[in-house]
């Protein structure tokens, strides 16, 4: 199969790459000639584990290229995907569909042959018929048809996400489109993971569907935590006791700082929108996007409350900003709301996280970024642990400990217990929901 991928980004590059590992013939296309560049020297624009040895491995065999010329990839393509961004429109909480509608005009008039137009980028329901029309309308004697195929990975584990995954959800109207996915997938298929094959809206709505009911359940146990703590209870025991009921699962029963990250936020609030739009309110998912908020904020009072009340000429040591580990990814990142809302206190922060820098350095100004986690305890009045990346699971505490000006920790991913830290010599441990 011959594929152009319209789109470099988390979803696009690791797609690209993964279908060039099943054996396809792949050209990645984006418009941004600085990521072409690198791409082209066998550097990879983001961190996501195993993405670039991948990649090496799938360009020296010759099935993957990069291109800035999108006509050029499409011509011949069997199966065209849009995996352009579609992040939040400014004011009204829709997603921005400028992007894929751009792209879809620019694949009409590069379409040369009968070719399947897919999207994966997650697009509210009714898009995939508004991508075809304007398929159309930009080459009235294009020959194609549409799919949607919204995608699933995890950043920080895309790899085997997209090789391993729970599920292939593919929208399509005819046989031919199904013939051309199929095939595409087909090693996936071998392997028994389960391709499910469904109408256009039904994809599109499985997407927004599957990222609502995630989000509700972070949310649902953040909530379960904060009524854990006025009552004596544990959150983690609460979990443990509630995550072994096979109906309930224990996934996504950590409680936290709020989720954020690159898809919940926006596609919460893309589904309200779609809802409202259809006089459908989505009144769950409402509350969840209303309650993560009141989350951010609560653990910003933590925090306040360990500095006795005042921020003003305080240091705070901050371990990770990404919204999670084995990501650069800043987007929507609970550091966005809480180091802000330090610095502009009067705080003096203190930042540590090991790939969040380069994306950090212009999101959190006025923060001095220190080498490890110890720097970051330097001095420090607390010290808040926002991500749980591995190389703060194992810190020595004592140490920690020692550096600080009082020891005090903020532990908002519930990776340390209190009597852990208190014999380590913290004078006070605050965790999430226990
Ligand atoms: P991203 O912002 O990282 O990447 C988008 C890329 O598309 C950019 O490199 C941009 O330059 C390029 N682009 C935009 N318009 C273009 C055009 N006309 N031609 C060529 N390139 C163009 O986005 P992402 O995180 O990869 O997300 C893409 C989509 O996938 C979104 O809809 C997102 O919701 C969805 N999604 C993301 C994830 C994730 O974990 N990031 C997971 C599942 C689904």
């Amino acid at each position: 199969m011959k594929i152009a991928m319209i789109g470099t980004g988390y979803v696009g590059l690791v797609s690209g790459v993964c279908f060039s590992d099943f054996g396809h013939d792949v050209v990645c296309v984006d418009k941004d000639p600085a990521k072409i560049d690198r791409l082209r020297a066998g550097e990879i624009p983001i961190f996501e584990p195993g993405l670039q040895d991948l990649m090496a491995k799938n360009v020296a065999a010759g099935r993957l290229t990069f291109s800035l010329d999108l006509a050029a990839a499409v011509n011949g393509a069997d199966a065209v995907f849009i995996a352009v961004g579609t992040p939040t429109r400014r004011g009204d909480g829709h997603a921005d569909l400028r992007y894929v509608m751009s792209a879809a005009e620019e694949i009409g008039r590069a379409l040369t042959g009968y070719a399947v137009v897919v999207t994966k980028s997650t697009v509210p329901v009714g898009t995939n018929r508004k991508v075809a029309e304007a398929v159309r309308a930009a080459n009235p004697a294009a020959e194609f048809d549409i799919a949607s195929n919204p995608e699933f990975l995890r950043e920080g584990a895309a790899i085997d996400d997209f090789m391993r995954p729970d599920r292939v959800v593919v929208g399509i109207e005819t046989d031919r489109a199904r013939k051309v996915l199929s095939d595409i997938y087909r090693p996936l298929f071998l392997r028994d993971f389960p391709i499910v094959f469904t109408g256009l809206e039904s994809a599109e709505m499985i997407k927004y569907a599957a990222n609502a009911f995630l989000a509700t359940k972070i949310t649902f146990i953040n909530e379960i935590a904060a009524l854990c703590e006025r009552v004596g209870a544990d959150i983690k025991s609460v979990a443990k006791g509630i995550g072994l009921d096979g109906r309930i699962g224990n996934k996504f029963l950590h409680a936290g700082p709020g989720y954020g990250g690159s898809c919940f936020p926006k596609d919460t609030k893309a589904l309200a929108r779609i809802g409202q739009e259809h006089a459908v309110p989505m009144q769950i998912v409402e509350t969840v996007i209303k309650v993560n908020d009141q989350v951010k904020q609560r653990m910003l009072d933590k925090i306040v409350d360990l500095l006795d009340g005042t921020m003003n000429g305080k240091t705070v040591g901050i371990l990770g900003v990404t919204f999670k580990p084995n990501t650069d990814d800043m987007r929507d990142a609970p550091s966005l709301t809480i180091v802000p809302a330090l610095v502009g206190g009067g705080a003096k922060v203190r930042v540590m996280d090991p790939e969040g820098r380069r994306e950090g350095e212009a999101l959190l100004p006025h923060v001095r970024w220190v080498e490890n986690a110890y720097h970051a305890a330097q001095g420090a009045d607390v010290l808040v642990i926002l991500t749980e990346w591995n190389e703060f699971r194992a810190l020595d505490l004592a140490k920690l400990a020692r550096k600080m000006a009082t020891p005090r920790l903020a532990d908002l991913r519930n990776i340390y217990n209190r009597d852990d830290a208190l014999a380590a010599g913290f004078e006070t441990y605050v965790g999430v929901g226990r």
